[in-house]
């Protein structure tokens, strides 16, 4: 046997059934939303990560699926994809449609991590990016659109985390205090942090070091929101003022800063009530610097990314149930060889009348056929005979309860509607 690449993993049925709902759900709602669907390639040039997602992030420094291919170029499996849809934006010159783009995309990413339960190497993430608005209304206008999926899902208690970063020209400032701060605690700093101090100090912030733990709960830590400009700061307000208005509820944390380079002003993580404040589900931000680093005009923009893996395996009870219920499929039995046309007729009927049918045919006995039925979590079969198709009848068996009765072949549909 050769197994599947340490890291991926193959999703079966019934299992997909619960992904294809969750994903049915994100674009019905994002549509409500004004979202259209981007599908950008899974093969990006390297050079597009290093410069969007930032050379100093730990997804650039170490987890890239990173290769030279025939062609002497290095490509990476995207960590993500948002510099994938900013790179679109860029290439197609969406900009001079002069409206504002809406997107979604749901797709596989790559990061090397080290594999945990529900950290893998190919996740899928389902995420959304607003290109060209700068306000705060459309910040909060994509925190009320995520309330609405996860709330059709079932998720109950939902509550954003949100904070700050600035802009890049506010941000030095903070820094330089957040350094000063940290100075004569060095000591205490692993050699990530430390890294992290030097080439990126904002990451110290959500360092999960548990030394640093009882620091970055000290008040006395700088905060970036007291270090945001007139306009920053006004936009942050107004985002907090559009939230209480739509009953948003959330939280400000100082110490989110999200772990890509491209953040300006607003990022946010979502979690929901029983997974904890470290569980987000999602997390996103404001990246009105991205565009224009890309070489496109300068456009602002802000996206969010949800763990799709994660939110399948946090999704509520009932949705998932619901989803894994194959109610509405009949299983097609036919009895005999030279009955198969007519059960090949019947089942082209009920699929026509809306129902789903399931041929069972090439099986041995019907009593074989009837427990794969079964197994297929089918709740009825239908047994098409010659004896049967002579007088004009079908024979359908219940097969939750057993039971079965004689159904005049024209009545079939009517008799199996309401029960399904
Ligand atoms: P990020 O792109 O790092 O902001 O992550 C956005 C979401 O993707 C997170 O909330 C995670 O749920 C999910 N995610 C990131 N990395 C992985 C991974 N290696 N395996 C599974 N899910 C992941």
């Amino acid at each position: 046997m050769i197994p599947s690449v340490k890291g991926t993993r193959d999703l079966l049925p019934p299992e997909t059934r619960v992904w294809n709902r969750v994903e049915a759900a994100a674009r019905e709602v994002f549509a409500l939303y004004g979202f259209d669907e981007i599908r950008t390639p899974v093969l990006e040039s390297t050079e597009l990560f290093v410069r969007s997602v930032g050379e100093a992030t730990d997804i650039v420094h170490k987890e890239m699926y990173t290769f030279t291919d025939r062609g002497d170029r290095s490509v990476t499996l995207r960590p993500e994809n948002t510099a994938g849809v900013a790179r679109a934006y860029v290439e197609h010159s969406l900009a001079q449609a002069g409206r504002p783009w809406k997107l979604y995309y749901i797709g596989p990413q790559f990061r090397y991590e080290r594999p945990q339960k529900g950290r893998y190497r190919e996740f899928r993430q389902i995420g959304a990016e607003v290109l060209g608005p700068a306000d705060a209304a459309t910040d909060a206008e994509v925190l009320v659109m995520l309330f609405d999926f996860l709330g059709r899902l079932g998720f109950t208690g939902l509550s954003a985390s949100l904070n700050s970063v600035g802009t890049e020209e506010e941000r030095p400032e903070f820094i330089q205090a957040l350094r000063a701060w940290f100075s004569s605690k060095v000591d205490l700093l692993d050699a990530d942090d430390r890294r992290r101090l030097e080439e990126n100090p904002l990451r110290v912030l959500d360092s999960k070091n548990p030394r640093l733990a009882e620091w970055l709960a000290d008040p006395s830590l700088p905060r970036m929101v007291d270090h945001l400009s007139r306009q920053s700061s006004d936009h942050h307000t107004e985002l907090l003022r559009l939230l209480d208005a739509a009953r948003i509820p959330y939280r400000m944390d100082p110490l989110l800063v999200r772990g890509l380079d491209y953040y300006t002003r607003t990022v946010f993580e979502v979690t929901a009530s029983g997974l904890g404040a470290q569980n987000a589900l999602l997390g996103g931000g404001r990246y009105d610097r991205l565009v224009s680093d890309l070489g496109g005009p300068k456009t602002p923009g802000i996206g969010f990314a949800i763990g799709e893996d994660r939110l399948v395996d946090v999704l509520p009870e009932a949705f998932r149930e619901s989803a894994l219920k194959s109610a509405g499929s009949v299983g097609v039995i036919p009895v005999g060889g030279p009955d198969v046309a007519e059960a090949f007729e019947l089942a082209a009927e009920l699929r026509r009348e809306g129902l789903a049918a399931t041929l069972f045919s090439g099986i041995r006995s019907i009593g074989n056929a009837l427990k794969v039925a079964e197994k297929s979590g089918l709740r009825f079969a239908v047994l098409v005979g010659a004896n049967e198709t002579a007088r004009g009848v079908v024979l359908v068996k219940d097969l939750a309860t057993r039971s079965q009765e004689e159904v005049p072949r024209g009545d079939l549909v009517a008799a199996l509607r309401p029960r399904l």
